[in-house]
């Protein structure tokens, strides 16, 4: 667009430019002609004839014409050079990086469509420094930008002739190599990332750096946005890989990624279209054996997939944007659902630590619970030790926040993350939840009985209650009880069930909002009803208790 302007600016002055010269040259013939005749008049060389005055004030203005188209002519040429200036530098903007001054990526694509066409083989990589962010905000973005010349000194150092080095934006570069094969590209590439683990000097700090780097042979038949997009999806998996690292691209990436892509699709139509329902896991109390709520625990009804479990889609609704819409969205539903239970079941709700990030979500909860009308002390909420560390002072604030509100709160997956003793002090938790990997390793993995036991001493001395997750066996509930766990759940208690059979079982049981559930023993309305309790026994014979 800008290149458009200055062109069609270049055209009016060129235009104005011709036309003012053409009119100056005019002025200056007639006035050597005039000059002829008035000047000789004038002076008295002509003898008895004396100059007519409109002669000479036509003779005046010729030169008034002469002088002005002079001046004009001068800023007309000054116009000119300006414009041709700007041209040169908008085609710099247009085809150099400016903090590098290396190739951008307008320069990367034209000299990609080249190499391709030429069909003489060569690679194309992408880099992707790790943890660049970092350096810019320990260390302000001067130091950053400093950091991206060494990078881009060091690339146009390595890469070999008619290479074309870019940087595409951020920390990212490109390297355009025609005619390389693919060994060729390997040990170039594996040069630069080892060059660039080097440590260097940057202004006043010492910088280890590291890129995670992806690598396609250019294929004649693509475009060179493709080409990118597959460098682009090496790199990713490079990244995936643990970083400083490279990866080729293959086909079965692209196939990943664009499976991953429809997934995430029909998932957002499956929220559209309210297909995700909440499940509910038994929660049970060690000593006594009575249920005491139960887990929420989101499912996906998809028309075209079926039940499908959340490891299945949680982690792409969180990196997706999508997580708080499902989340709440299932928790109103169980509330809602809940809400009749007897008043001892508390409900247990998960938050994901990217809603933990929304300084709005106690009153969101909030609000939700006044709305549902389900009482606030049977609400409980796990959190995991990830949302503590993203945003701590955040987390305590919103943690303070639902407790005065009366909900109780559980550190869920505890001793998978980096909760230290100092938070677990300062945040009033209500629960601590053993992640399962130590909980199904207890009987054969003596250090994953260490920590079980560990735990447990500490939530005593905490005078916080510990609950065990992915209790599967009578072996796991006898060895959780004996290392001081109150509470557990797990397939030996009963899997995630809908609200219907919860709803079901309380009928059978005929619980009616009183005392505690026993579905091995049946209640007291069970045992007289010797029918009932059969059918609670065929269940649970079928290996399931909800
Ligand atoms: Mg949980």
């Amino acid at each position: 667009m800008r290149k458009t302007t200055n062109r069609s600016d270049a055209i009016k002055v060129a235009s104005s430019h011709l036309i003012t010269t053409c009119a100056t040259v005019a002025a200056i013939i007639l006035f050597v002609v005039m000059g002829a005749r008035v000047l000789p008049e004038s002076l008295g060389f002509t003898a008895g004839t004396a100059p007519k005055s409109g002669l000479i004030a036509a003779f005046l203005l010729n030169i008034a014409i002469i002088l002005f188209g002079w001046r004009r002519a001068k800023e007309l040429a000054q116009a000119m050079a300006a414009l041709t200036l700007a041209e040169q530098e908008a085609h710099r903007n247009a085809y150099v990086d400016c903090v590098t001054g290396l190739a951008n990526r307008r320069a990367l694509v034209k000299a990609l469509a080249a190499a391709l066409e030429a069909g003489d083989g060569g690679a194309i990589t992408l880099f992707d420094l790790d943890h660049f962010k970092k350096v810019n905000d320990l260390h302000g973005h001067s130091a950053g930008d400093d950091l991206l010349n060494h990078v881009g000194t060091l690339l146009s150092a390595i890469a070999p002739r008619r290479s074309t080095i870019a940087r595409l934006g951020g920390d990212e570069f490109a390297l355009l190599m025609p005619s390389v094969g693919a060994e060729g590209a390997e040990d170039l590439v594996g040069n630069i990332l080892e060059s660039l683990g080097s440590p260097i000097d940057v202004g006043a700090f010492h910088a280890h750096l590291s890129a995670s780097a992806g690598i396609a042979l250019l294929t004649p038949s693509q475009s060179p946005d493709d080409m990118l997009r597959r460098a682009d999806i090496a790199m990713y998996s490079a990244k995936k890989a643990g970083r400083n690292t490279f990866r080729w691209f293959d086909s079965h990436q692209e196939a990943a990624i664009k499976a991953r892509a429809s997934l995430e699709e029909e998932i957002r139509e499956g929220i559209e279209n309210d297909e995700f329902v909440p499940f509910f896991q038994p929660l049970i109390n060690l000593e006594s054996g009575a249920t005491t709520g139960f887990e929420v625990l989101a499912r996906w009804c998809s028309p075209r997939r079926g039940l499908v479990e959340p490891v299945d889609f949680i982690e792409i609704c969180e990196t997706s944007g999508m997580i708080a819409a499902l989340s709440m969205n299932v928790m109103r539903k169980a509330l809602i659902e809940a809400r009749d239970w007897p008043a001892h079941l508390k409900i247990a709700v998960n938050i994901s630590p990217v809603q933990f990030r929304d300084p709005q979500l106690a009153e969101r909860i909030l609000k939700m619970l006044t709305e549902t009308g389900f009482p606030a002390r049977r609400l409980e909420l796990e959190i995991t030790e990830g949302s503590l560390i993203e945003h701590p002072e955040q987390a305590v604030t919103v943690v303070r926040s639902l407790k005065n509100s009366g909900m109780s709160i559980a550190l869920d997956d505890f001793g998978t993350g980096y909760a230290s003793l100092t938070q677990l002090q300062a945040l009033p938790f209500d629960r601590i939840k053993i992640d399962k990997s130590f909980v199904a390793t207890i009987g054969d993995n003596e250090q994953s009985a260490a920590i079980v036991r560990t735990v447990a001493s500490l939530g005593k001395l905490l005078c916080v209650p510990i609950t065990a997750e992915g209790v599967e066996n009578e072996e796991i509930r006898l060895r959780l009880a004996e290392a001081g766990c109150q509470d557990a759940q797990g397939w030996l208690f009963g899997k995630a069930v809908s609200g219907q059979l919860v709803r079901d079982h309380f009928k059978l049981s005929g619980a009616g909002g009183q005392g505690a559930l026993d579905p091995l023993e049946g209640t007291d309305h069970e045992r007289r009803d010797g029918g009932r309790r059969a059918a609670a026994r065929a269940r649970l014979a079928a290996g399931r208790k909800w």
